[in-house]
């Protein structure tokens, strides 16, 4: 385990932005998890729990405390049952488990977040959210005692779970899935259709904002403004899906939030929708 001081968090983003961490650590297991956390509240730092950048628009001024990178990955497939790291990609899950015939998961294959962060965020897409499939979660807090949740003990919502409101870091997870010999068929199919539809060569955070009803998708809003191509800076609208912004140019976050502020107030004005972000604005 090594610690790191001014890593640039650009590297560790989607989006390829973001100024310096003041201190920087990839933990692998729970020993080094808790040792990051003690490191962290002995001088008094505030930590940010990373998975895979895939959802966070860090601040152009950086993190004045600790990144602890999520890299957590053991796994185990008991019949219907996957036990698994937080830090492992919730893409290959998905994929995995729906070549072992093993349905529930298969959306997850075009999500490239960690299960920990998919877990936080309640990550969906055609029509299946992560609670969905999911039996419990192991958390462990800032002062590095260990909790067992239930599925039924964790308050979720639309891109919401109750971690949202905890300090600590989702351990590992346990999901429940059904056995299904089309699974595979099923999430090929997904990945298809999202390889065709989304930006996936660029560098995003995926969809920016959430939509507000299944019948008026952000992205639709957004169109339906003309949005598309509008740029702020070195970011703009993807042409390809509309709730995407794209860092083409070398953008800021600055640039992103300015962008994100001016499709508010244009979505506000012409469709009378308000849009709220769905992308995390990681404070300095
Ligand atoms: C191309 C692309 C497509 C996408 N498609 C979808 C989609 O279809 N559906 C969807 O919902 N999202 C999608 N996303 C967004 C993103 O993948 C999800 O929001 C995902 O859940 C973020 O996971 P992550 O591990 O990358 O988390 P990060 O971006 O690293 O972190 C996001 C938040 O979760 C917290 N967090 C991360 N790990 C933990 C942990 N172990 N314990 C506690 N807190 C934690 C972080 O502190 C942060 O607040 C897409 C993104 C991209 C780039």
């Amino acid at each position: 385990m090594q610690l790191l001081y001014d890593e640039p968090l650009a590297r560790h983003s989607t989006f390829g932005i973001g100024g310096k961490a003041k201190y920087f650590i990839a933990v692998t297991n729970v020993d080094e998890l808790r040792q990051a956390l003690l490191f962290a509240k002995q001088r008094n730092l505030p930590f940010f729990p990373l998975g895979k950048g895939s959802n966070c628009l860090f601040s152009d001024e950086g993190f004045d405390g600790l990144v602890i990178e999520n890299k957590i990955t053991h796994l185990t497939i008991d019949d219907c049952y996957v036990t698994v790291g937080s830090g492992y990609s919730f893409a290959y899950l998905g994929e995995k488990t729906a070549k072992k015939g093993l349905e529930g998961l298969e959306f997850a294959s075009g999500i490239p977040a960690t299960v920990g962060g998919a877990i936080y965020m309640n990550a969906g897409a055609n029509g299946k959210e992560t609670k969905d499939a999911l039996f419990e979660v192991e958390y462990i807090d800032e002062n590095g005692v260990q909790k067992q949740f239930r599925r039924e003990e964790i308050l979720f919502r639309y891109r919401y779970s109750s971690f949202q409101e905890m300090k600590g870091m989702i351990l590992s997870a346990k999901f429940l899935l059904t056995q299904n010999p089309l699974a595979k068929q099923k999430q090929k199919e997904i990945i298809t259709y999202r390889l065709d539809t989304q930006p996936y060569k660029a560098k995003t955070c995926g969809c920016v904002f959430q939509n507000p009803s299944a019948e008026k998708p952000a992205g639709k809003l957004i169109d339906m403004c003309g949005l598309k191509g509008y740029k702020v800076g070195g970011a703009a609208i993807s042409m390809l899906h509309a709730n995407f912004i794209e860092n083409q140019e070398n953008a800021t976050a600055d640039d992103v939030k300015k962008l994100l502020e001016e499709v508010q107030k244009i979505v506000r004005e012409k469709t009378g929708y308000d849009l709220y972000p769905e992308v995390c604005i990681v404070p300095r």
